[in-house]
């Protein structure tokens, strides 16, 4: 079983930090799709968001973050390379590549975290595929986050959803609470049961993120200790934006 962290509810004042913070982080991504080319290295990518993050008064929570620290404030991550990958300026973008941007953003505080997953140039059909996917899968967990309904039904509805589609969900890495702290309670897993799990209450901030990938569910650490990867070598993407449980409509907290 996971390790549950505190879960802290949030009081519509610090959701309107938050909000703010989700804002700054979805101008900071924008950024970043922006220059998605074939020729771009990596470590420009996290250049361009430091620089969006400081316009802003900014940093991200990735920088330093974990044992060993992590360097950069962004992860990139190419193909196979799931999550966690780090920019490095050897490292070029080429035609039909998937990259997967994940950011976050300290903000008064608080933090906001999202990510996305783009084609470079041309991409395959199994690649667009995987995207269109994976992108649907987020909404469908994030429909579910309603007042009332268990973490298991937004479990349940990303898996449901990726599985139809005869492609797999991660089962080690899931998404979190998020508030003052990056990884706050509860943990919110991309497999699992509907009506089981801890009940959804208003003021929740939940950074859901769906990690699905082609091959099988398997991942393995490359040697840099971070960059997570599909163990068979097949295709991977992530898509993942912060929301708050509310008395109505879960609401989006990343977006501009
Ligand atoms: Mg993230
Ligand atoms: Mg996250």
């Amino acid at each position: 079983m996971f390790h549950e962290r505190r879960i802290n509810l949030k009081t519509p004042a610090e959701l309107k930090i938050m909000r703010e913070a989700g804002r700054i982080n979805a101008t900071v991504l924008a950024k970043v799709k922006e220059l998605l080319q074939p020729g771009v290295t990596t470590a420009d990518l996290n250049a361009a968001a430091e620089e969006a993050l400081k316009s802003h008064g900014c940093v991200s929570p990735f920088k330093g973050y974990g044992h060993p620290p992590f360097p950069t404030s962004i992860t990139v991550s190419i193909n196979d390379e799931m999550v966690h990958g780090i920019p490095n300026s050897r490292r070029k973008l080429k035609e039909g590549d998937i990259v997967s941007i994940d950011c976050g953003t300290v903000h008064q505080g608080y933090v906001a975290d999202s990510a996305f997953s783009a084609g470079v140039g041309r991409v395959s059909q199994e690649a667009q595929t995987l995207l269109e996917v994976t992108e649907a899968a987020l909404y469908a967990g994030i429909a579910k986050m309603r007042k009332g309904n268990r973490a298991g039904d937004v479990s349940a509805a990303i898996q449901k959803y990726v599985e139809s589609h005869g492609l797999h969900v991660t089962r080690e890495y899931t998404g979190h609470g998020v508030g003052k702290d990056m990884h706050e309670g509860p943990q919110v897993p991309n497999y699992g049961m509907a009506g089981t799990g801890l009940v959804l209450k208003a003021g929740m901030t939940i950074a859901l993120e769906p990690m699905v990938l082609v091959g099988t569910h398997e991942t393995r650490v490359l040697p840099d200790k971070w960059t997570v990867v599909s163990a068979d070598g097949s295709l991977t993407a992530h898509f993942e934006h912060t929301v708050a449980v509310t008395e109505g409509e879960p609401q989006i907290l990343t977006v501009l």
